[in-house]
């Protein structure tokens, strides 16, 4: 049933006062704070969803919690859980109908399951949630547990991450399926203006996802913390001595098709290879396949061709791709993971010899959080080029953390999340399409050649100080959350 996830803060606002680049943006939030926290005493926030680790929202959830409670609003976390596997499967199908994919034709089984689930939930959270509380309900899954709550005067808030700029029958019918739910809701916050189903038209705010440039996975690593790092996960063979104890090795996948620590069967080469790096949860519609395709080809080209300028084509032929991802037996809400990964994996072993040794498939540790965002961070950074070729992205979180460590980035045009975050030319690279290899191969290869990377990599560190750090975005949820509840105006 729901259970309340316990918050271990990463980060404290004092700390963030302490960097002068952050210090203004935190006195501002402050301030601004300052007359709704207090109108908003005595309520508590309540964020559910539906998973406590893997992916963006739970990503985010911790850090925007720890800094709420600092701001002086109460605030707690709860996940909805089920032993029914079938509850899963199904919402991870409206998902991906929301971003397009898939088919039309939920029925009214479907919805009795969604039902039941979140009854169950609802059942176990309504002593905890009292009169003038606030609930946020985080996407599609626990979206009907708003009505369901029977507290009164609860201001109820629907934060949807996902969306698509464009409709077709799937993405109708999962707004037509999920309708019934948002009367329950007071407000919605979406992640774009183009996601705003019609019936939240009126109703709804827009709320930039946004990171926390202090935690495990973004905060500023020293080369030796980078190295010790990947070392200590068996991603690097140690350079010299060192104290630290090895932690739980990622795994690469060998050509036999078998997985084993990711040091065999040779070293990744991450600190003197041109490094292409994507990393996402293993969702068809991260574009991992079609990356892969794209890098394959753009080698196989490279080894047809006579060089016209010989450093450049010796730095092509030595970059390598890695593919990394969480391990798949450790997110509960992603029935499909294990699937992808499969077909990445078939595909892999269908490459020649000659480019399956410069691709990397990587499974990392999941067990301790703070570790796996360790290599995250030490990933990233190592990365000459972060791609994120996600077909479809409401916002993708690992572009705004690879551009906030200096990395430019490619992703797709037609995905309004990179969209809002990557300027074609200014801070990275956008193709058209993530599907296409061979437009994959060409803008690999023309950032590749590195006359304008370091640009690219500065002007995307600027447009996320200025856009997707976490103070804007708390200020706005302490705006939001005051207004909705009328405790400013009461106050
Ligand atoms: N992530 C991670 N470890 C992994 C794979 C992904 O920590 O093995 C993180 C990634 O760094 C990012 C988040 O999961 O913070 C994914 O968020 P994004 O918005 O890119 O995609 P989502 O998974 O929400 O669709």
């Amino acid at each position: 049933m729901a259970r309340r996830v316990e918050i271990d803060p990463q980060t404290t606002l004092e700390q963030h006062a302490e960097y002068v680049h952050l210090a203004p943006a935190v006195a501002e939030l402050r301030s601004e704070s300052r007359p709704f926290v207090q109108a908003m005493r005595g309520r508590t926030i309540w964020m559910v969803n539906s998973t406590a680790q893997g992916g963006g929202v739970s990503e985010m959830l911790p850090g925007l919690i720890a800094h709420l409670r600092e701001l002086g609003i109460r605030a707690e976390w709860v996940v909805i859980e089920t032993e029914e596997e079938a509850f899963f499967q199904l919402t991870k199908r409206i998902h991906n109908m929301i971003h397009g994919a898939g088919s039309a034709g939920l029925t009214m089984e479907d919805r009795r399951l969604l039902e039941r689930v979140n009854r169950a939930n609802a059942e176990s959270l309504r002593d905890e949630i009292r009169r003038d509380d606030v609930v946020i309900v985080h996407d599609p899954q626990p979206m009907p547990i708003a009505g369901m709550l029977s507290v009164p005067d609860v201001t109820a808030v629907w934060r949807c991450h996902i969306g698509l700029d464009s409709g077709n029958e799937a993405t109708a019918d999962a707004w037509r399926f999920l309708q019934p739910y948002a009367a329950a809701y007071d407000h919605g916050v979406f992640s774009a203006p183009e996601y705003v189903p019609s019936f939240f038209e009126g109703k709804s705010s827009i709320i930039y996802p946004a990171l926390d440039p202090l935690t495990a996975k973004n905060r500023p690593m020293h080369v030796q913390s980078v190295v010790a790092v990947l070392t200590r996960a068996s991603l690097l063979h140690a350079p010299g001595p060192s104290a630290e104890p090895p932690l739980e090795p990622a795994r690469r996948i060998q050509p036999d098709g078998s997985w084993q620590i990711a040091l065999r069967p040779d070293d990744l080469g991450l600190l003197t290879r041109p490094i292409i790096t994507q990393v996402s949860r293993w969702d068809r519609l991260k574009g991992f396949l079609p990356l892969m395709r794209g890098f394959a080809e753009l080698k196989q080209r490279l080894r047809e061709e006579r060089a016209d300028d010989d450093a450049v084509h010796e730095r092509l032929m030595l970059a390598r791709l890695v593919l990394a991802g969480p391990d798949p037996e450790s997110i509960a809400d992603d029935p499909e993971g294990t699937e992808v990964l499969e077909q990445l994996r078939e595909a892999y072993l269908g490459c020649d010899a000659d480019v399956r040794r410069d691709i990397a498939i990587l499974a990392l540790p999941m067990r301790n959080p703070t570790v796996n965002a360790l290599i995250v961070n030490a990933l990233q950074r190592v990365s000459t080029i972060v791609v994120q070729n996600s077909l479809r992205e409401g916002f993708g979180l690992t572009i705004a953390e690879a551009m906030w460590k200096g990395v430019p980035v490619l992703s797709n045009s037609k995905a309004c999340g990179p969209r809002q975050q990557v300027r074609d030319g200014v801070d990275g690279r956008l193709i058209a399409d993530p599907e296409d290899a061979e437009e994959i191969g060409t803008a690999l290869r023309e950032m590749l050649r590195a006359e304008r990377l370091d640009a690219l990599g500065r002007s995307a560190q600027q447009r996320v100080h200025a856009h997707f750090l976490i103070y804007s975005q708390l200020r706005h949820w302490v705006h939001l959350l005051g207004t909705l509840t009328g405790a400013v105006r009461a106050a």
